[in-house]
């Protein structure tokens, strides 16, 4: 407990000042009797913070509310747009950087192809042309700029910043925040992707409300962000929530993480490759054949191919999917026991097979947990922009926090209460 700071006359400034910026930013434009209301703060109180608020730029007058008697109230907005955010995705199918205003809306984004087994130094040069490139074209200039979130698949040291290891994109220590901080001079902040999908479907999704829940993601590989009392859940060393490596099969395939039987192995793209390469080797689907005739090279097969396949109702290709969703039950089962969450979210490419994966997943929960039938089993809500969003939060939830706590030593950002 000792991080939390001393309580004297300046906590309660800066709390209430915290208190007011957040109120407008999140539910504005409002009168400040409707702060009023929504704070318990007094009418002086709130007069003293606006004024400084809008002398400071943060928030503006924006017309006339509605009078319920009397004189219109004046309505008071938060200055989203005058500083900006940079939310960047990480992963094999390429990198996504995003700019975001303050109340997380996508002003522009840029997509580039992701560099493969690289150095440190390339990847980051590259990345620093990538953001040079967006800020460019949309006139932003470095100051503006609060900050510089980055999901990516893998294991990522959030409290360092940096990227230690990515089996997916052949990636080994690359040090993030050390080396764009140094060259930008905005603060960097790293996390797995799928944690800030999580804080995305927190804020914007599926778990606005909701205090525990686990956000699933499914593809090339499969992960989870793990939502308790309302904050990611990172573990001792910030490797919480490593799904695909949990083991469903002692004697199981060879994992590359050096176990076998792993989750992943039963759940990713690469599962559905495989069985449907064992079809084929069968040769006991028709169908099958004829929609890849057209194909010179089996081995290239991919699994968004195969869920086409499987969308247009071939059988055999549907029945890959369906056994998909039941192993990938088999975890998600684990995790209900371990965590007891309100919801679980699923997401990621290999979500798109929709009810195929989502109906056996949901009947295996319901044999299994009948005595929990408000445990909901849904799909991501934030879309491919959750990623980029997600991202972006990693320091929008820095510069809006309330500062009843000591700032960590490892965050050299200002926060909005202090602008
Ligand atoms: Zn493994």
């Amino acid at each position: 407990m000792n991080n939390i700071r001393q309580g004297n006359k300046q906590l309660i400034k800066e709390l209430n000042r915290a208190l007011v910026i957040n109120t407008i930013l999140n539910y504005g434009p409002l009168s400040r009797t409707r702060i009023a209301e929504l704070t318990d703060l007094n009418l002086s109180t709130i007069s003293n913070i606006v004024s400084d608020l809008i002398s400071k730029e943060l928030i503006h007058e924006t017309g006339e509310g509605k009078s319920k008697g009397g004189r219109k109230p004046i309505l008071l907005e938060f200055n989203s747009n005058e500083k900006s955010v940079l939310g960047i995705k990480i992963g094999l199918d390429g990198i996504v950087v995003g700019l975001l205003n303050l109340k997380s809306k996508i002003l522009d984004k840029k997509f580039v192809p992701c560099p493969i087994k690289q150095e440190e130094k390339s990847i980051l040069e590259f990345l620093s042309k990538a953001i040079q490139a967006l800020l460019r074209k949309n006139k932003t200039k470095l100051e503006e700029i609060v900050g510089c979130g980055i999901g990516i698949s893998g294991l990522v040291n959030q409290k360092e910043g940096y990227l230690v290891f990515s089996p997916i994109l052949q990636w080994k220590k690359v040090r993030f925040r050390e080396i764009l901080e140094e060259k930008f001079k905005f603060p960097v902040f790293i996390d797995k992707d799928v944690n800030t999908l999580a804080l995305a479907e927190k804020r914007f999704g599926a778990g606005k409300n909701i205090n525990h829940f686990i956000c699933i993601t499914i593809g090339k590989g499969v992960g989870a962000g793990v939502v308790i009392n309302g904050e990611i859940y990172y573990g001792g060393y910030g490797g919480a929530g490593d799904f695909g490596h949990i083991t469903i099969e002692k004697d199981g395939p060879r994992c590359y993480c050096g176990k076998n039987g792993c989750l992943e192995i039963f759940s990713s793209d690469q599962f559905i490759i495989n069985r449907m390469k064992e079809f084929l080797a069968k040769k006991d689907s028709q169908e099958i054949k004829n929609f890849f005739s057209a194909k010179k090279d089996l081995t290239l097969l991919s699994a968004q191919e195969i869920l086409e396949l499987a969308t247009k109702g071939e059988i055999l290709s549907q029945s890959i999917f369906r056994e998909l969703g039941e192993n990938l039950a088999w975890g998600i089962m684990n995790l209900i026991s371990l965590f007891d969450p309100e919801l679980i979210l699923i997401g990621g490419d290999g979500a798109k097979a929709g009810e195929l994966i989502f109906n056996p997943i949901r009947g295996k929960i319901k044999e299994y947990f009948p005595f929990k039938p408000e445990l909901k089993i849904l799909p991501t809500q934030t879309g491919e922009d959750g990623w980029i969003t997600g991202a972006a939060e990693l320091v929008l939830q820095e510069v809006f926090k309330t500062p009843i706590f000591k700032p960590k030593k490892e965050v050299v950002l200002k926060s909005a209460f202090h602008w």
